[in-house]
């Protein structure tokens, strides 16, 4: 990619936006400024152009020969497509960070387990003695690491579809596809979509590269080499089986007593177990990495075990697929506390799990009325505003040897400003609950 003197408009002033405006100066521009939308919006860099409060009508006047877009802006929006009316196109931060990051790069898709299995792998690569970087949706922006004089050896890349939505030419030597199920259904309009911008990952891989992919999963015409892995099934090269990664019908290793032992974070570790053979790791060193891993908080984080119930924190749990993920991992009786923003999801397919698994369902938030409907015929729920009510009616509702799993199964945003905030909330509530 050439900037050398070249117009560019960058969208959005958080840390992507500043890190990419800054590598488009140091590769040349002839000009660079960011725009925002927001009127309240700074920049913390003032050596920087900057428009805050940037209308479709400065948009055009620009007149930009490139726009480079930050992973929060969606691309087919009015104001969005104003800086394009010259026909500049539009490149998403990851494809410019792509063309100057000179190291190599695993990129890590999904709808749920992405931060669990980017974190895992960094921290792999890592205690092997590499230096690896997550970067993208988790840490750092990969521009700022393009940046960087000393360029890490590996970027652990978690991206999201929206990123996918703007890259061209970007081809990882590795792409892990996690799994997939409806979600962000206030951003697309068809599950389709979301699921062909996700599965762009792949676009411009080939042969010499690797795509690891949850058994099951039918993803259409992928070319570079495919390596399967399930905690359900025993046809891909790695499956989970008593607690141990399995080989086909030899142990690789344990999971018991880990941080990944549940099945989901069990998916996790073979996609990232896969992912570091290919770039040439040992087993050894993997499996070192595996046992000695602490995930990010709030995903399926134990809060406390007090009189025999254990409480499990899973605010990150934003759609009914994670949800479903943390019921299904969960071996003894839950009381299940759900509930947050409407985003247009339907709950009915995690019934029959509930009727088997759980005793009681507490919902709250803008879709407890929603949620009360759906799960009441196959298993007692009680509707509650607040988490705080939601934790006293499961303190209430709990008995020795249940977990009460507080996995809200959609976003935070009606009540919260986001999962971190909620999930604290719940982790207070518990501690007070239980005179901690
Ligand atoms: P993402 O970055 O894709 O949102 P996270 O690692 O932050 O993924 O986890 C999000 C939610 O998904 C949490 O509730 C977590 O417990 C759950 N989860 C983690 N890994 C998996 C998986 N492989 N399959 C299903 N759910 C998962």
């Amino acid at each position: 990619m050439n900037l050398t003197g070249k117009k560019i408009a960058v969208l959005g002033c958080g840390r992507s936006g500043v890190a990419a405006a800054r590598l488009a100066l140091a590769k040349g521009a002839a000009e660079v400024c960011i725009f925002d939308s927001n009127p309240q919006a700074t920049c913390n860099d003032s050596s920087l152009n900057f428009v805050p409060g940037a209308d479709e009508q400065q948009a055009r006047d620009f007149a930009a020969d490139i726009v480079i877009l930050s992973p929060g802006i969606e691309a087919d929006i009015p104001w969005t497509l104003a800086f394009t009316c010259a026909g500049a196109p539009i490149v998403g931060e990851i494809e410019l960070g792509y063309h100057f990051y000179k190291g190599r790069t695993i990129a890590i898709t999904g709808t749920n387990g992405k931060t669990t299995t980017t974190a895992l792998l960094e921290h792999i690569l890592q205690q092997a003695g590499h230096s690896a970087v997550a970067c993208g949706n988790y840490g750092y922006p990969l521009c700022e690491l393009a940046l960087q004089p000393e360029q890490p050896e590996f970027a652990v890349l978690e991206v999201s579809s929206f990123q996918m939505e703007t890259i061209h030419d970007f081809r990882p030597e590795v792409a892990i596809w996690l799994n997939f199920a409806p979600d962000h259904m206030d951003r697309y309009t068809k599950v389709e979509d979301y699921f062909n911008a996700k599965l762009r990952v792949f676009e411009n891989m080939s042969a010499d590269q690797l795509a690891i992919v949850r058994v099951g999963e039918n993803l259409p015409g992928l070319t570079p080499r495919i390596a399967e892995f399930s905690s359900v099934s025993d046809s891909g090269q790695l499956s989970y089986k008593n607690g141990s990664i399995m080989e086909g019908s030899r142990a690789l290793t344990s999971l018991r007593g880990t941080t990944l032992e549940q099945a989901h974070n069990a998916e996790n570790a073979m996609a990232a177990t896969l992912a570091c053979r290919a770039v040439g790791l040992r087993d050894d060193e993997i499996f070192a990495g595996l046992h000695s891993f602490c995930p990010p908080g709030h995903r399926c984080e134990t809060v406390a075990e007090i009189d025999g119930v254990l409480w499990l924190n899973d605010s990150k749990s934003t759609n009914l697929h994670s949800t479903e993920a943390a019921v299904r991992s969960q071996t003894r009786p839950i009381i299940l506390l759900a509930g947050g923003k409407d985003k247009g999801l339907d709950y009915t397919a995690i019934n029959p799990m509930l009727a088997e698994k759980a005793r009681c369902c507490i919902v709250f938030g803008q879709i407890a009325e929603q949620l009360c409907e759906t799960f009441s015929p196959v298993c007692k729920t009680i509707k509650v505003t607040t988490v705080e009510e939601a934790v006293t009616a499961a303190l209430g509702e709990a008995e020795r040897g249940d977990v009460v799993l507080f996995s809200p199964g959609t976003s935070s945003f009606d009540q919260f400003t986001g999962y971190v905030q909620r999930g604290e909330c719940f982790r207070r509530a518990v501690r007070q609950a239980l005179n901690l």
